[in-house]
């Protein structure tokens, strides 16, 4: 006899980009982005400008869409790229995923959406620790979708805790949204019988993040041999850039093939395009602008209005990745070198913008950058400054990864500072969207240089103003440098390409996910 009742299908969460090397998140940052238990979730996921990343609103969306089914929120914790989580939160965390879910049971089918780039102070893959975590409670007849960002560091655990393994194809992430919502048919698939079988291979290559676009490139050709590739077989092709900064044993360029019942389809093309990849690998070295030659480019747009303007990307200063957001390499040199019509952000200052919101519109004063400095590359710099603009910093994402996404960035300033503009926020975010700068009045249509504090996010926000040949990423020092040569690793597997010579690979077979026991 058929069971008509809808299914039950528990929505959980843990979503973090942890960089081993910025200061410990804590249980407040994810509180001050997304913290929720119970139906909060699905009530906060139906909202039109959720706090979330759309990944759980396109899941939910979509389990609407396609039938009854009856949500049974878990907890969902998300916060801002950071340092490692303090493993007492983490605890906490899956604790109360433990208890929530054991006592929502029976449940027909789960949701997990993670990052899969985590870190705690004691572990390094929480994100696998979890999962395995559910799949213990819901015991494995249970279907398991996850949906994981492309900068996920993949475990074995995690392709075996999970039925089916979805990462973004979109580098900058345009597409969570998407992702949600394929997870939700995914999960409507394997409540109609299917059994999906995957297959992981991880190659000895860490990638620097800005090689990781998915535009063009040779990430962009492994990702679209994979879509190339799609037939009935196969459910998903997940190929995953992994997140150096972690640190991590599990770093590293992998490919996740979920295949809907046939274990050696999705072992031959994982390997395929596994074996692409390690034919790209010469390319995945990164090519900066040096300082010196980025002011030079802004001096000459400056001057010439007839010249394109050009978007500087800060990306070792990266919010998105653990960076603080508050480095003055770029700030300095413009301002010293008399650039003209820069527009720079954002930068995470809360002492600064207290002052300015103090001191009013208009006033001039010395502003002292980084009083409190928070790591070794964020130095202190005073200038003479005029606050423009004023706010109090709640605004709706307009464009790129945080369109539709609702955002508080606390007290913010724009600061003129000669010839550069500086738009200083309080709760710290990477400048992937153009309304950081609108909001304050600025016209990012009149700047000629337009600093943005990102490595590739801002693509997918400033692409109405900037067209790939107008970017130039400058090579500073900073948390999130391309150069992985000036970090000193301790967990990432070695030898690995681009920091050793001799690497070698071969697939190792058998292919199928085991535990490291
Ligand atoms: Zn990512």
């Amino acid at each position: 006899m058929l069971d008509r009742s809808p299914p039950r299908v528990a929505l959980l969460g843990f979503s973090i980009e942890c960089n081993k090397f910025a200061p410990p998140a804590t249980k407040a940052h994810f509180l001050a982005r997304t913290y929720l238990e119970g139906d909060a979730i699905v009530a906060e996921a139906r909202l039109p400008t959720p706090t979330m990343l759309p990944e759980t609103p396109g899941f939910v969306a979509a389990m609407d869409a396609s039938g009854a089914w009856i949500p049974v929120g878990i907890a969902l914790a998300m916060a801002e790229p950071n340092g490692p989580v303090e493993h007492a939160f983490f605890v906490e965390l899956r604790d109360t995923i433990s208890c929530r879910l054991r006592a929502a049971l029976p449940v027909d089918a789960v949701y997990i959406c993670s990052h899969g780039a985590g870190l705690t102070t004691e572990e390094d893959d929480p994100d696998g620790a979890l999962f395995e975590m559910v799949r213990e409670i819901v015991s494995a007849g249970v279907p398991i979708a996850g949906t994981l960002d492309l900068h996920a560091n993949v475990s074995e655990r995690m392709v075996e805790s999970l039925d089916v393994f979805i990462g973004y194809r979109t580098n900058p992430h345009l597409d969570m949204r998407e992702r949600g919502a394929e997870a939700a048919a995914a999960i409507r698939e394997m409540l109609g019988g299917v059994k999906p079988q995957r297959a992981l291979i991880r190659l000895p290559i860490v990638p620097p993040t800005v090689t990781l676009l998915t535009a063009a490139g040779p990430y962009a050709e492994m990702i679209d041999l994979g879509q190339r590739r799609m037939n009935p077989k196969i459910m998903n092709v997940s190929a995953m850039g992994g997140f150096a900064f972690a640190d991590a044993p599990e770093c590293g360029l992998s490919v996740v093939v979920t295949a809907r019942h046939d274990k050696r389809a999705a072992e031959a093309l994982a390997r395929e395009i596994a074996e692409l990849g390690w034919a790209n690998r010469a390319r995945f070295y990164p090519r900066l602008t040096s300082l010196d030659e980025a002011v030079a480019k802004a001096l000459a747009v400056g001057r010439d209005r007839s010249l394109p303007a050009l978007a500087f990307a800060d990306v070792a200063d990266n919010p998105g990745g653990g960076g603080r957001g508050n480095t003055v390499f770029l700030l300095r040199a413009f301002h010293e070198a008399g650039v003209e019509g820069a527009l720079l952000g954002v930068f995470y200052d809360p002492d600064l913008a207290a002052e300015a919101h103090q001191r009013g519109v208009g006033a001039h004063f010395e502003a002292r950058f980084n009083r409190c400095e928070t790591t070794a590359f964020s130095e202190p710099y005073t200038a003479s400054a005029t606050v423009e603009a004023l706010t109090g910093g709640n605004c709706v994402g307009r464009q790129g990864i945080y369109a539709g996404m609702r955002l508080e960035l606390g007290p913010c300033a724009a600061l003129q500072v000669g010839g550069v503009t500086v738009v200083v926020i309080s709760h710290r975010v990477q400048c992937a969207d153009p309304i950081f700068f609108e909001m304050m009045g600025l016209d990012i249509r009149r700047a000629r240089s337009v600093v943005v504090k990102s490595r590739g996010h801002f693509r997918g926000g400033f692409d109405e103003f900037f067209g790939p040949e107008q970017i130039v990423e400058v090579d500073l020092p900073g948390l999130t440098s391309p150069m992985l040569n000036r970090f000193e690793w301790k967990r990432l597997p070695r030898p690995v390409i681009p920091l050793d010579d001799n690497v070698e690979w071969r697939p190792a077979w058998p292919l199928t996910p085991h535990r490291g026991r």
